[in-house]
């Protein structure tokens, strides 16, 4: 779904600027991905965004990569700077940005749970060791948790990073929680649903966000947002993380409205 918005919102983005770009959707092969970064500074590209499965294949071929791309072991977004290849992971200012923008910059020192330890798993728990929450992983399978909180212990300063299997999880768990996020593919059309353990113990006040974009609120949220909790869903991630890019790009702040209308549409 994010491949196909991408182009729509950024290129109703740079209309509303009068900015003399386009943003063109390119499948390329896992085989051909280094040609195809090289090519970026050939073509006279200015930037170029990273999918599903290619963020971590193309580091190997970039000048300099951020530290959020370095922790995260992935690229979304490639600047082009006189030959010079850069590449970020704005997936995790798209995390905080969307929380900081539903609760304000109140996080340090506030406990958060992040449920999956993939890539959106990785960028929410970056973003929350960021922004000072003491975290818990918790994972199907618990070896990944446990990779992901000793990438989180060791790569942010200060940052405090336990791990749980989910097999393991207590409703006291969710509940002593002030941030509660879904980063599995759980609630996806097709998936499964997130575990009741998790959306049940949901109680008011609680910051919830959900990483899976859909046109509508998914079920997590709406069993959150019932229970009384600040939702934050993942088109407001997936927003953040295009607005970043946008700006890398093109050097001016997003308008974010605009692109929230192209989605919208
Ligand atoms: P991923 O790297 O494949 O990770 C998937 C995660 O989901 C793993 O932790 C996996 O656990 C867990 N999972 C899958 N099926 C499960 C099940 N039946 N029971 C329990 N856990 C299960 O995927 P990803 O890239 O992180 O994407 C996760 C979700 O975030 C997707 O819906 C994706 O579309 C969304 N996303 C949103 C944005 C945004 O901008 N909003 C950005 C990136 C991704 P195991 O380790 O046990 O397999």
């Amino acid at each position: 779904m994010s491949h196909s918005l991408s182009p729509r919102l950024h290129n109703a983005a740079f209309a509303a600027l009068g900015l003399d770009y386009v943003y063109v959707p390119l499948p390329v092969r896992g085989e051909d991905v280094g040609a195809a970064v090289l090519g970026l500074a050939a073509l006279g590209f200015r930037g170029a965004n990273v999918t599903i499965p290619h963020k971590a294949a193309v580091i190997p071929f970039l000048d300099e990569i951020s530290e959020d791309a370095r922790l995260a072991d992935a690229v979304n977004t490639i600047t082009v700077e006189g030959g010079h290849l850069h590449g970020y992971n704005t997936d995790v200012e798209g995390v905080r940005g969307a929380l900081v923008a539903a609760a304000g910059d109140t996080f340090a020192g506030e406990p958060a749970l992040v449920f999956g330890a993939g890539g959106a798993a990785r960028a929410a728990a970056l973003a929350l060791a960021r922004l000072g929450c003491p975290l818990t992983i918790v994972n199907r399978t618990p070896a990944a948790a446990e990779r992901l909180a000793a990438l989180v212990t060791a790569g942010v300063p200060g940052a405090r990073c336990g791990w749980l299997a989910l097999s393991d999880l207590t409703a006291g768990d969710v509940r002593r929680q002030t941030v509660v996020v879904n980063a599995t593919s759980l609630g996806m059309a097709g998936e499964g649903k997130v575990p009741a353990l998790l959306a049940d113990n949901v109680t008011a006040g609680q910051v919830v966000f959900d990483a899976v974009y859909a046109s509508v609120l998914t079920d997590f949220l709406v069993t959150a947002q019932a229970a009384g909790a600040i939702v934050v869903d993942g088109l407001t991630m997936l927003l953040g993380q295009a607005a970043e890019a946008f700006s890398l790009w093109t050097g001016v702040p997003a308008p974010l409205e605009v692109m929230r209308d192209a989605v919208r549409r």
